[in-house]
């Protein structure tokens, strides 16, 4: 079943997660299960399982909070250059299934577009360069810039320091569950999860929100037919 068409009308802001939501997640995956414990085997002079071990075992320390997203904190913690060995697979980076489609009809909207991930500012740097959607956003945000992951306790209230957007008149999607249970905690009014972020793994299961499938889906109602209203501009009746 796919999920149902947003309320457009009532909503003003609109925040897309990166890896996993706009972007595929294999690259992601593939990088810290396969690229990263074979790097560490061969620096560290580990087997691959071993390897494969240890990066999941202190990954699984750290789960949640904002090392687990950071770098620097890798790169010290394994002795490895991180960033250098993600710009080796750039050409693994890639949209998926009609993402520019959907944010090309959301931006002739006027609506307020913010991507918003917990991505290392250089990761999302590295992303930004080889996938070309940067320009449909008003703003890119890295959670790393308010000192908090965005499934933090807060989060939501220190975004608004950055960025003065109305939660209950925005929409999230993100592929994360823990970053959608604290979004509608906190206040924000539509949260939509994403089906497949990895096109390899099998899609998600639960159905604790509504799930995108495929963004095209999200598409009628679209296109240049959505009425924008200005600032002082009365909301119509429903
Ligand atoms: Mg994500």
């Amino acid at each position: 079943m796919s999920a149902p068409i947003p309320p457009w009308r009532h909503i003003d802001t609109i925040l897309f997660d990166m890896d996993g939501t706009l972007l595929d997640l294999h690259f992601d995956n593939y990088f810290w299960r396969e690229l990263v414990p074979r790097a560490y085997s061969a620096r560290h002079g580990l087997s691959r399982e071993d390897a494969l071990a240890l990066v999941q075992q202190k990954t699984d320390e750290v789960y949640g909070t904002l090392d687990w997203y950071c770098l620097d904190f890798w790169a010290r913690e394994l002795d490895l250059e991180i960033a250098a060995l993600k710009r080796t697979i750039t050409g693994k980076i890639s949209l998926r299934p009609n993402v520019e489609r959907l944010l090309r009809a959301l931006w002739d909207t006027g609506k307020r577009m913010l991507l918003i991930t917990n991505a290392h500012p250089a990761s999302l740097e590295i992303k930004m360069n080889n996938a070309d959607i940067a320009a449909y956003f008003h703003r890119c945000i890295s959670s790393h810039q308010l000192h908090l992951a965005k499934e933090g306790h807060g989060f939501w209230e220190k975004l608004r320091q950055l960025e003065p957007l109305d939660p209950s008149r925005a929409i999230l999607f993100d592929d994360s569950l823990p970053v959608l249970r604290r979004a509608r905690q906190e206040g924000v009014a539509h949260v939509y999860g994403i089906r497949k972020p990895d096109s390899r793994r099998p899609a998600l299961t639960h159905d604790e929100f509504p799930m995108v499938g495929d963004f095209a889906d999200l598409l009628p109602g679209l296109g240049g037919k959505v009425k924008v209203r200005s600032q002082n501009e009365p909301e119509p009746a429903p």
